[in-house]
C-alpha cells in the first residue's frame, strides 16, 4: 500500500473562516479523497495557527483570554470542514503541548547545526503577516501589500537568526530539478526570482513580552518566543507524531503534497524547506498554489463588509453546490470571483438541468428494461491526471463535457422511440456512461456521486427523486 499525505494551510483563528477557508478546505479534500478511494493509505491534516500575535491582540480587543478565544475560532473551523462533507485526520492545533515539544526538538535540530544565531535586529514588522519587511517590499505608503492602510511597527530587539541565506542555493536547485515541484509555473517563478536575489538570515524569536507571553519557548532561553511561522510549519510534522511519535512520523513524513494559498509561498517554499534541510529531515514533495476568492469583483474585506460566510451559501443550497462552485467556477490556481446569485445560477445550469436531467431522464427511459449493471473500479485516466496535476477545475470539465455529450446522444438518437434490441443496446451504453461519470464524481461530489452510483447500479432502475431539486423562489 502506497501512503499520501497531503496538508490545507493552517488558519489563523483571530476570526471565523470565510469562503477561501471553504476553497482551500475543498480543493485538499477532493485529492485526499481521490487517493483514498485509489487504494492510498491517505492523511489529510490541517490545524490552527494560534501562536501569532494578532489572535492575542484579537482576544484582548474581544476582551477574551487567548486560549479560550482561540479555541472558540478553532471550533468554527472544525465546524465548516463537517458542513463541507471535508474529511480531516488531523486537525492539530499549535497551542497544544504536543506542538510545543515538536517544534522544540526541531528548534534543537537546527541550532546544533549552527544555524541558529543571536543578532540585535531593527525592523519593520506587520503584525498582519507577522513578518518583517524591507522598505523596498512595501508599498508606495509603506505598507505591506497584503494588509494596505496598516501601519507597520518599528521593531528593535536582539533575536534569534537562522542562516537561511546557506540554503538558497541548495533550494533553487531543488526547485528548478523538480525535486521540490512547485505548481502552477507563476508561482515557481516567484519563488525562484526570490531566490536569486538578496536572500537575507531570518529572525525567528521574539522577546517574550512582544509576544506577551503566548507562543513556544526557545529551548533554552526563557526570555525568548518562537517567531510565530517557526512553530507553525512544523504543525505538519506535529501532527504526524515528529518529536513525539517516531514511528507515525517515520510512516508519515515527508508530505507529499502542501495545499496553500499563493499569499504564504515564500514560507513553505524557501523558508520550510531551509529548516528542513537544517535539520536534516525530508523535504516535502510537491507545493499546490491557489489563489484568492473576490465577491462581486471586489477583495473580500471587513471594512467592505462583503465577507461570504461559507455557512450561509451551504444553508441556502447545500453542500454539494457549494463544493462545485469552488471546484469549478474558480481557477484551481487563480483568482477568481464568487456571488450568492452566481452559486444559484450555476445550480440551476450545470447542476440541475445538466447533471440532475440526465440522471432523471436516463432513469425513466430505463424503466422496465434489465440493464446489466456495470462495475466501474478506477477513475478515467483524463481525471487522474488532472487530479494528479492540481487541475481540479480541468477533471470537472471533462466531466461535464462527457454529461453533455451523454445528454446530446438521448436527444439526437430519440432514445425514446428506440425499440428492442436496439434500444437496450442504446441503454446500456448510456448507463455505463452515466456510471464512470458517478464514479469520477465521488472526490468532487461524494453524495451525489453515491446516489448516482447506487440508481444505476440497482437490478431495477427506477425513477429516483431529482438529485437537485428545483430552488424555491
Ligand atoms: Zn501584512
Amino acid at each position: 500500500m502506497t501512503k499520501f499525505y497531503i496538508t490545507a494551510a493552517i488558519p489563523y483563528v483571530n476570526a471565523k473562516p470565510h469562503i477561501g477557508h471553504a476553497l482551500e478546505f475543498v480543493q485538499g479534500d477532493v485529492i485526499a479523497r481521490y487517493h483514498r478511494l485509489a487504494g492510498d493509505e491517505t492523511m489529510y491534516l490541517t490545524g490552527s495557527d494560534e501562536n501569532a500575535l494578532k489572535n492575542v491582540q484579537a482576544a484582548e480587543k474581544a476582551g477574551q483570554e487567548v486560549r479560550a478565544f482561540c479555541t472558540l475560532h478553532a471550533d468554527e473551523f472544525v465546524e465548516l470542514a463537517e458542513k463541507l462533507s471535508v474529511q480531516f485526520d488531523v486537525f492539530q492545533r499549535s497551542s497544544s503541548e504536543k506542538h510545543h515539544v515538536s517544534s522544540q526538538e526541531l528548534w534543537k535540530l537546527c541550532a546544533k547545526n549552527g544555524d541558529i544565531y543571536k543578532k540585535t535586529y531593527e525592523g519593520l514588522y506587520c503584525v498582519g503577516c507577522e513578518a518583517f519587511y524591507t522598505p523596498d517590499e512595501l508599498n508606495k505608503n509603506g505598507e505591506c501589500f497584503e494588509h494596505p492602510g496598516k501601519k507597520l511597527e518599528k521593531v528593535g530587539e536582539e533575536n534569534y537568526f537562522f542562516k537561511l541565506s546557506s540554503y538558497k542555493e541548495k533550494i533553487l536547485q531543488l526547485i528548478e530539478s523538480g525535486e521540490l515541484e512547485i505548481i502552477p509555473e507563476k508561482q515557481k517563478n516567484e519563488v525562484v526570482r526570490f531566490l536569486q536575489g538578496d536572500v537575507r538570515d531570518i529572525s525567528i524569536s521574539r522577546s517574550k513580552e512582544r509576544a506577551h507571553n503566548w507562543g513556544v519557548e526557545v529551548p533554552g532561553d526563557s526570555t525568548q518566543m518562537m517567531y510565530v511561522w517557526f512553530d507553525a510549519l512544523n504543525v505538519y510534522q506535529s501532527g504526524v507524531g515528529f518529536g513525539i511519535d517516531e514511528q507515525k512520523y517515520k510512516k508519515w513524513w515527508p508530505a507529499d503534497v502542501h495545499l496553500i494559498g499563493k499569499g504564504i509561498i515564500r514560507f513553505h517554499a524557501v523558508y520550510w524547506p531551509a529548516m528542513l534541510l537544517s535539520a536534516k529531515l525530508p523535504l516535502p514533495k510537491r507545493i499546490y498554489s491557489h489563489g484568492y476568492i473576490t465577491v462581486n469583483g471586489q477583495k473580500m474585506s471587513k471594512t467592505l463588509g462583503n465577507v461570504i460566510d461559507p455557512i450561509e451559501i451551504i444553508e441556502k443550497y447545500g453542500v454539494e453546490p457549494v463544493r462545485y462552485y469552488v471546484l469549478r467556477e474558480i481557477p484551481t490556481t487563480e483568482d477568481g470571483d464568487i456571488s450568492i446569485d452566481r452559486v444559484g445560477e450555476m445550480y440551476s445550469s450545470a447542476l440541475a438541468n445538466e447533471l440532475g436531467n440526465l440522471v432523471s431522464r436516463l432513469a425513466k427511459l430505463c424503466e422496465g428494461s434489465s440493464i446489466a449493471a456495470t462495475n466501474v473500479k478506477t477513475f478515467s485516466p483524463a481525471v487522474s491526471q488532472a487530479i494528479n496535476r492540481f487541475a481540479l477545475r480541468g477533471a470537472l470539465d471533462d466531466i461535464w463535457n462527457r454529461i453533455s455529450a451523454l445528454n446530446k446522444r438521448i436527444s439526437d438518437e430519440k432514445v425514446w422511440e428506440k425499440k428492442g434490441d436496439d434500444r437496450l443496446k442504446t441503454l446500456n451504453e448510456l448507463v455505463a456512461g452515466v456510471i464512470a461519470v458517478g464514479y469520477d464524481l465521488q472526490p468532487f461530489l461524494p453524495e451525489t456521486a453515491k446516489r448516482m452510483l447506487s440508481i444505476f447500479t440497482e437490478k431495477t432502475i427506477t425513477q429516483p427523486a431529482p438529485l437537485f431539486p428545483r430552488l424555491s423562489a
